[in-house]
């Protein structure tokens, strides 16, 4: 940003117009008093004095004024010490000036992104203790419960027993996700960069999510047999983390008896594109653009079982992003969803 420094003389200019105005006429005064009136003594003591005192003000006021600016400046330290030596005064003033004006600029930025970050810390932390609220209170009824009276009952002791157990389950699912998260968003996580088939990643999540995908009769499988294995490059746990999140999604919001289709097509520039289809309750248009929001969820009520922690898509953004990946989104509501990313195919 460059800001015009405007010198001004006006201040000096009426000064010495005073000053020389008072002067004369004193000695106007003095020479009529005392002696006799010669006009072009008085002209030309007038006009030296008017120009004398005009660069004695200009000069030293503005000198004044710049050490003084510039001590408060200094006691601060606000500035390169190198910035304002060796240079004719008005240059200077103009230099700090600028640096002033650069200084406001950078601290009001400073404070805004403080600002982001302290309302992003009040809001995190908000949807923590809320998200942790509901597992812990339900662990804690059962528990009480229990000790109340009902473990005597042995067939109401195995069954408090295990919601309690599920209970802890989901709180260790979601502080998992919350370290992840905060791993992710703070930098923390570095990539682990290696060449793997993306093929069996699939196969391998497949196989980790048969069970919860039998419960709904859900069938998970590759639009086509990929007999060559499709090498690409990338953290090979982060990238096999993106997929369980998007299979998982398209089994929790799943319909009964439907399927999850995974292709891995070839893209231009040595990219493959990973697409996860379901035919489940799809989405609707207006909740897209916040889906990758953490702790975002359609159903706020948190009253559906398959409720997850709300950070699954905005870490597998997250992992996406820190790949360089690009990743899309496409849905239509009532007919199922398609998440797709790119990856870098190993040469
Ligand atoms: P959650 O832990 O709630 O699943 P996510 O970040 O994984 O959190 O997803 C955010 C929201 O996006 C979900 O609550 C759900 O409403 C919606 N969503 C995600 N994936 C799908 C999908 N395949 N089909 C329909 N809705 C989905």
């Amino acid at each position: 940003m460059s800001i015009n420094f405007k010198k001004s003389y006006k201040f000096a200019i009426k000064s010495s117009f005073y000053i020389s105005l008072f002067a004369t006429g004193l000695v106007g005064i003095l020479l009529y008093l005392f002696y006799e009136i010669n006009y072009s003594f008085i002209g030309l003591f007038g006009l030296t004095t008017l120009s004398f005192s005009f660069f004695v003000l200009q000069y030293r006021v503005e000198k004044f004024i710049y050490k003084r600016v510039k001590k408060i400046y200094d006691d601060v330290s606000l500035l390169d010490s190198t910035t304002l030596r060796s240079q004719p005064i008005t240059t200077d003033m103009a230099t700090l000036t600028r640096e002033v004006q650069k200084f406001a600029t950078d601290k009001k930025i400073e404070i805004e992104t403080l600002k982001i970050r302290e309302e992003y810390r009040r809001e995190f932390l908000g949807n923590v203790s809320h998200e942790l609220k509901t597992p812990l209170f339900t662990v804690q009824g059962y528990l009480s419960t229990l000790l109340d009276g009902a473990m005597k009952d042995k067939t109401l002791l195995k069954k408090y027993l295990q919601r309690a157990e599920k209970g802890v389950e989901r709180l260790i699912y979601i502080v998992k996700d919350l370290d992840m998260i905060t791993k992710l968003e703070t930098g923390d996580l570095n990539l682990e960069v290696s060449e793997f088939n993306i093929i069996e990643v699939v196969q391998n999540v497949f196989d980790l999510l048969e069970m919860k995908a039998d419960e709904k009769n859900i069938l998970l499988m590759f639009d086509r047999k990929h007999p060559k294995p499709v090498l690409v490059r990338g953290d090979y746990e982060k990238i096999e983390q993106v997929l369980i999140n998007l299979i998982m999604n398209s089994i929790k919001y799943g319909k009964q008896n439907g399927s999850t289709e995974v292709s891995v097509e070839d893209l231009v520039n040595n990219k493959v594109i990973v697409r996860v289809t379901d035919n489940g309750e799809g989405i609707q248009k207006h909740h897209i653009p916040r889906l990758f929001e953490r702790f975002f969820r359609v159903d706020k009520s948190g009253a559906r079982s398959e409720g997850g922690s709300g950070l699954g898509l905005s870490i597998v953004k997250h992992i996406i992003e820190a790949h360089d990946e690009r990743i899309y989104v496409d849905s239509k509501y009532g007919y199922g969803s398609e998440f797709s990313f790119t990856l870098e195919k190993a040469s």
